[in-house]
């Protein structure tokens, strides 16, 4: 390492540990002050500092140690190798963009022609090529709107189309999406009044018929995304209470926009438009695999209006989320379809290949089949074939604080390497991360 890079450095006495000022002068951590920001880096050398008068590294390393330790950039967010077997994992940031999203991403986070027509000069709707993209992968829908997340796209159309009056929901359909949120309380906050219909279990067509009339703004269908209930169950079709004379709203969670085989008790976009429903709501961060926002497809003047309502404003996207949507749409498989259609016999070959490269160094690591699972509220219950890295327990924790973190699972006193959820260009990224936890 460069210890000379701290020029004539003047110590603090007794314990020979670099001043501040002289440290932040080192060329490796001025360059980097350019880059991350002042702030950051003198986190990084008093944090260095500390280490060595607690006597962990000796006083000459503590530029090196603050080098080491400086961050990826200058926000606290660090990249994580997502080797849990859990396709879209909440506390992980559900969907990992694809490249060409992560492009589109970094062009539009400069200028941007978001809102103007450059052709013209005037002004454009914000967006439009996003929402075009949508309508070309959904014709069904006559209209796109897009808000922050599917929480926002439910309380826009609870506002705009039940001000202080009823939706009707099935009391099958009351889900806690995560962390405690609860639809019900999300839609009641909104000043709208929830009617409930049927059991838990049953609910059928007429329970939603008698129950609608003068006070009724809209038919809510919500997406058991997370949770299953099976047995002596009744539930009514989207098609079923189209014809009830008010709006159907249908909440489909994973943003599927066409029917995925894999996933055959998924509801999709396309097909919710063409049983009846007058609107549809989803995130996008889900099986979508874009960025996090909330999706409102259907009828025109049903969009129009939540579109144009006071508090579209405050629900609104910014430019970066409609670039990343858009090239999601348009451009290729997204990391989350790839990792859901992945071959169960090529990840075992790939478990197998990375085992054997690091017994090769050394480590207690052997292929092992395993089960992985889509996660983040999407299809419950499915079991996706996958196979593991299988690593001695201990490495998970020094794999999720290394660089770049590596996040796996333990079971059964081993630590899982699950490869369906890491792309297979980052497989080498993972052996490199195995095997600096080694050391
Ligand atoms: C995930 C989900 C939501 C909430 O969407 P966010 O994008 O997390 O706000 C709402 N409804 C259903 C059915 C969901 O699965």
């Amino acid at each position: 390492m460069d210890r000379e890079a701290v020029p004539g450095a003047e110590v603090d006495g007794r314990r020979r540990i670099g001043r501040t000022d002289v440290l932040l002068a080192d060329r490796r951590l001025a360059e980097a002050a350019g880059r991350l920001g002042r702030g950051v880096v003198k986190a990084a050398v008093v944090a260095a500092q500390h280490r060595a008068r607690a006597g962990e590294i000796p006083p000459d390393a503590v530029a090196d140690a603050a080098v080491a330790s400086l961050p990826v950039t200058a926000s606290g967010l660090r990249p994580v190798l997502n080797a849990t077997g859990v396709l879209l994992h909440t506390n992980l940031g559900r969907a990992p963009l694809s490249d060409a999203a992560r492009e589109a991403v970094a062009v539009a986070s400069g200028a941007t022609d978001v809102e103007l027509d450059l052709e013209t000069g005037r002004r454009a709707g914000r967006g439009r090529s996003a929402l075009a993209a949508l309508l070309e992968r959904v014709p069904q829908a006559e209209a796109a709107h897009v808000v922050n997340n599917g929480a926002a796209a439910l309380v826009l159309a609870a506002t705009v189309l039940a001000p202080g009056r009823e939706i009707v929901i099935s009391r099958g359909e009351m889900v806690e999406i995560g962390d405690g949120f609860r639809i019900p309380e999300l839609l009641s906050a909104t000043g709208a009044r929830l009617r409930e219909v049927g059991t838990t279990n049953r609910t059928a067509p007429d329970d939603y018929a008698a129950a609608v009339g003068e006070e009724t703004g809209f038919i809510l269908k919500v997406h058991p995304s997370n949770f299953r209930i099976t047995g002596f169950t009744r539930g009514a079709d989207v098609g079923e209470l189209a014809g009830l004379g008010v709006p159907v709203v249908a909440d489909i969670g994973s943003g599927l926009l066409a029917p995925e085989p894999l996933l055959p008790d998924e509801p999709d976009a396309a097909s919710m438009l063409k049983a009846g429903a007058h609107l549809v709501t989803a995130s996008g961060d889900k099986l979508l695999g874009g960025p996090q926002c909330g999706l409102v497809l259907g009828r025109e003047d049903l969009v129009r209006r939540l579109a144009r309502h006071p508090l579209a404003r405050a629900l609104r996207v910014d430019k970066m989320t409609l670039a990343a949507l858009e090239a999601t749409v348009r451009g290729p498989r997204s990391p989350t379809e790839q990792a859901l259609h992945a071959d169960a016999g090529k990840l075992r070959e790939r478990a197998e290949r990375l085992a054997g490269r690091l017994r090769g160094d050394g480590v207690d690591a052997f292929a092992v089949e395993s089960e992985a699972a889509v996660g983040g509220g999407g299809a419950p219950g499915v079991v996706l074939p996958s196979a593991a890295v299988s690593l001695p327990e201990p490495y998970a924790a020094r794999l999720r604080q290394g660089v770049p973190a590596v996040m796996g699972r333990v079971e059964d006193g081993r630590c899982l390497l699950d490869l369906r959820s890491v792309p297979p260009g980052q497989d080498g990224d993972l052996a490199g991360a195995v095997r600096a936890a080694a050391r």
